[in-house]
């Protein structure tokens, strides 16, 4: 199928949470909407080849079953079957959905309400555990509910922007480079914390190359500097928190160890602190560094602590900003897309919650407690708890933590059904493999990390036989039995479900309501313009939320909540000296599944090196583009090393995107550890203990 046959069409870009706008032409081309608010036409490279990403040689077109070529028919009617007679036998909590960032909101929407309504079970979670649950617990914990209080303007206006663990340049671009304009035009200080020296850092005034894992320490540093120099907001804090007193006396007490901690020079420390106590607008950025750390969501509250003190939150140019990786990470939060969520940001503990939610799905087996999260998720799979597993859009078998024992996990399933476009290691582990209709065939919506809803809309046919996944997950809910609860005729329908359910049935009010769009047409759905929520009515849209209070706690008032500093749960010691840190490179996405496929992408770095930094290098023996060997308890790699100043003595880098369909040094997540945060589940994907050498 060629690119636009039937016209211009807008639609939204694939890949990070900035929820770029695209224009796909007739001509076969696709650009960046001028009439976005996120990306005001501008791309990045991945953004860019989006059009080169659309050959299908290799996709796949025809459902398969143990590996042959299957009818649709006889491949739902099997889903079906096994599901139900696995539920008949062994209970719901015996099956569970792993489900994606990738997926559109509408597939989100029906995947939850079939395990949660109707299986009843709480056992489906998504690829978004690995990248920002340690915000939504951190959010919640602070806020009473999972929002992103500013907007990307807010960057732009504020006169210092904190990126925390945050490679914006490369991960977030189109936002890096608003923030680059912003700072063309007037004064503007960017203080980049990470623990490697990257792209973002060049940009930035001040770099805190801080020890990996210890930002607690570094934010309760700064909520004591701020008490000192009596820089809080007491009457903005008196009004609108609760719970000062003990995150301040928490930070207090060990804000002397603050640089021994850190690692950094008090004099940088000093600057940093002097920065944000005397600049009232500030932003602070907050993405996977913070996020993918065993101390991770305490990391969001130090943070967030900082800013309830100040009264820097929901103002123009203030407030904690936590960017997402994924382009739907936020729909898929929004629908209850995570294991710990029931739907429309309603939660489990809420009696209130859990009786609308049943009347209005007439859900005949509520979930009624959370399911399992990501990584626990295929322990019960290798443990026997679970026994069907349905992947929807996402590889584990290259992505998760200790990938080798995840691959593991789904040999000893008795039964797997994976739901993608392309054939990849989690493919070719499946009992049923169902195509899918990818980006430029789908009919849906997106959120981005601003609150931004945008239209992914078609442009050309799926190919072979491939479907949307809403429609395949409603076709196997009404095998199993629940006809009418699943019988959409279009994603408009199911998006106006999901609109209704999320608005109050008797006054009250929560910030994710988007009541106002669930009486759109079919024709106004075609045509939604990118709105942000809440959307409370029509013609309703959201801005700045909380910067006059109306937290959406019960008493209305943000939480600051204690943070004592913890180190991360994994160690060095003298079997495994060296800190393993893993990321996303410039031009590749995921498992390159698409992205791994246009050359010029591939040319921006042809294989995964290990960053290394000199004086690691000279003690392995290692020059630049030599082999080396990285070894955790888990499993090894070798892989070129990259001399690499800007990386700390006693750690490496290594990208995240590389499977063994792409090289044989096969994906990092086998060798990355899963210990996990205790709050959100998320695992420490940014500190694994390992040990090299030269090869
Ligand atoms: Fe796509 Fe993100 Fe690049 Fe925008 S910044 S074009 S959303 S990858």
């Amino acid at each position: 199928a060629s690119v636009a046959a039937t016209g211009t069409v807008r639609s939204t870009c694939p890949y990070c949470g900035v929820g770029c706008g695209v224009v796909a032409k007739p001509d076969g081309t696709v650009a960046g909407d001028i009439n976005h608010p996120a990306n005001l036409g501008r791309l990045c490279s991945k953004g860019s080849a989006l059009a080169e990403t659309l050959k299908n040689d290799d996709r796949l077109t025809q459902p398969l079953i143990d590996g042959r070529a299957a009818e649709w028919g006889q491949a739902l009617d099997l889903v079906a079957q096994r599901f139900r007679a696995t539920i008949a036998e062994h209970g719901p909590d015996s099956v569970a959905f792993y489900v994606s960032g990738q997926c559109l909101t509408e597939d989100y929407y029906v995947a939850n309400k079939l395990m949660k309504g109707f299986i009843g079970s709480g056992n489906i979670d998504t690829n978004s555990r690995l990248c920002m649950a340690s915000s939504v617990a951190g959010h919640n914990r602070a806020f009473g509910a999972d929002v992103v209080p500013g907007t990307y303007e807010d960057l732009e206006l504020a006169d210092l922007v904190v990126l925390v663990g945050s490679n914006s340049a490369w991960c977030h671009p189109v936002l890096h480079q608003r923030l680059l304009a912003a700072k063309a035009k007037r004064p503007l200080r960017i203080v980049a914390i990470d623990p490697r020296r990257t792209a973002t850092c060049e940009d930035a005034d001040l770099h805190l190359a801080l020890r990996p894992g210890t930002d607690v320490a570094l934010f309760n540093g700064l909520l004591a500097h701020l008490a000192d120099q009596d820089a809080l907001d007491h009457g903005w804090m008196a009004a609108h928190t609760e719970g000062a007193e003990a995150a301040l006396a928490a930070a207090s007490a060990g804000a002397a160890q603050t640089a021994e901690i850190t690692g950094l020079d008090p004099a940088d420390l000093a600057r940093f602190y002097a920065w944000f106590a005397g600049t009232p607008r500030v932003v602070t950025v907050y993405s996977q560094g913070v996020n993918q750390s065993s101390v991770g969501t305490d990391k969001v509250n130090a943070i967030i602590n900082c800013h309830l003190a100040t009264g820097r939150i929901g103002k123009p140019g203030c407030g904690p900003f936590s960017i997402t990786g994924q382009p739907n990470a936020m729909g898929g939060r929004e629908v209850g897309g995570l294991a710990n969520q029931l739907a429309a940001h309603m939660r489990f503990d809420q009696p209130e919650a859990l009786d609308r939610v049943r009347r209005f799905w007439r859900a005949p087996n509520l979930a009624t407690k959370p399911g399992l999260k990501a990584v626990e998720m295929f322990d019960a799979v290798l443990d026997g708890r679970i026994k069907a597993l349905w992947i929807i859009a996402t590889n584990p078998a290259d992505s998760l933590p200790r990938a080798a024992r995840v691959r593991e996990a789904l040999r000893a399933c008795p039964f797997v059904v994976v739901s993608d476009c392309w054939p990849n290691d989690t493919t070719a582990l499946a009992d049923v493999v169902l195509p899918a209709a990818g980006w430029g065939e789908r009919d849906g919506t997106v959120t981005n990390s601003e609150r931004v809803i945008s239209r992914q809309r078609p442009f050309r046919l799926p190919p072979g036989e491939a479907r949307a996944d809403w429609r395949v997950l409603a076709s196997v809910a009404q095998r199993m039995g629940w006809k009418d609860a699943f019988s959409w005729s279009n994603s408009a329908a199911v998006f106006r479900e999901h609109a209704a359910l999320s608005g109050f049935e008797k006054g009250g009010t929560r910030p994710f309501d988007i009541s106002g769009l669930a009486m759109l047409t079919d024709g106004q759905y075609d045509a939604l313009a990118p709105v942000r929520w809440p959307v409370r009515w029509a013609g309703d849209a959201g801005g700045r939320l909380f910067g006059q209070g109306g937290f959406a706690t019960p008493n209305g008032r943000g939480r600051l909540v204690p943070t004592p500093f913890r180190p991360p749960a994994t160690r060095t010691d003298e079997a495994y000296p060296l800190v393993l840190n893993t990321g996303r490179i410039r031009d590749q996405w995921h498992t390159m599944t698409r992205t791994g496929r246009v050359p010029r992408l591939l040319a921006h770095t042809g294989e995964p090196r290990a960053a290394v930094s000199p004086t690691d290098a000279a003690r392995l023996g290692l020059t630049d583009g030599d082999l080396v060997r990285i070894e955790s308890v888990h499993a090894s790699t070798v892989v070129r090393a990259t001399i690499d100043a800007g990386q700390r003595v006693g750690e490496l880098f290594l990208p995240m995107h590389w499977t063994d369909e792409f090289c044989s040094a096969g994906p990092a997540g086998r060798l990355v550890s899963a210990a996990l945060d205790p709050i959100s589940g998320q695992p420490e994907l940014k500190l694994t203990a390992v040990r090299a050498q030269a090869v």
